[in-house]
């Protein structure tokens, strides 16, 4: 997909949490993009595996950092910030994922990973930001995430949700799409659209192979 769009260099690569459909595809990229930078939570990563993305690292000179040392990053004007709702001592690695909070030319967006309802309570105790332009569905849309409270203060305009077409989880979950469409969201799923593109200029514009 990458490569389709004539993108051979990557400045950062966000990697929300160790689950293989986060970062299986990692090693590949590595080897086959310029990338300059990778932000990881290290502490959710096992001995093993930080230690074989360090050698990884070392060996394409890719910075590997944590995101408590670089919660913000700015450029020009794009910001993004890297919101911490961790759940250290939970089991569950999609508890542990990095939210990431995008503002460009006006418009806001918030990425989800996999976090799950716990996270969304700690974000809706710890962080201001609401009505946002595009949201990055938690977890695929799973029934784990998408509360009510947190689908009501986030408000998106556009909803995207990544999954795959007949995945074996039948996801998104049916509660979660029609909590979204009851807010009248402008609602796209990957296993309907294929991929989305959204730009960013004045007005956000969507494309998506499949028209809806
Ligand atoms: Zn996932």
């Amino acid at each position: 997909m990458l490569k389709k769009r004539g993108i051979s260099q990557l400045d950062y690569i966000i990697i929300t949490h160790p689950h293989l459909d986060h970062m299986g595809e990692l090693p590949y990229l590595i080897e086959t993009i310029k990338i300059k930078h990778i932000i990881i939570d290290k502490k959710s990563f096992t001995r093993q595996q930080l230690s074989k993305l360090e050698i990884q690292c070392q060996q394409y000179k890719i910075q590997l950092l944590d995101f408590r040392q670089h919660p913000q990053l700015f450029f020009g004007d794009v910001s993004i910030n890297l919101i911490d709702t961790i759940i250290e001592n939970s089991v569950d690695l999609n508890e542990h994922s990095i939210i990431t909070y995008i503002r460009v030319n006006g418009h806001s967006i918030l990425l989800m990973g996999d976090a799950t309802s716990n996270n969304e309570s700690i974000f809706l105790q710890n962080y201001n930001i609401s009505n946002v332009d595009i949201l990055k569905i938690g977890h695929h849309g799973s029934k784990t995430s998408s509360t009510a409270a947190f689908i009501d203060k986030i408000h998106p305009k556009v909803s995207l949700i990544s999954a795959g077409k007949n995945n074996m989880y039948h996801l998104p979950n049916k509660e979660v799409v029609d909590r979204l469409n009851a807010i009248h969201t402008n609602l796209f799923q990957t296993s309907e659209s294929g991929n989305v593109t959204i730009t960013l200029h004045d007005e956000l514009k969507i494309y998506t192979d499949v028209i809806k």
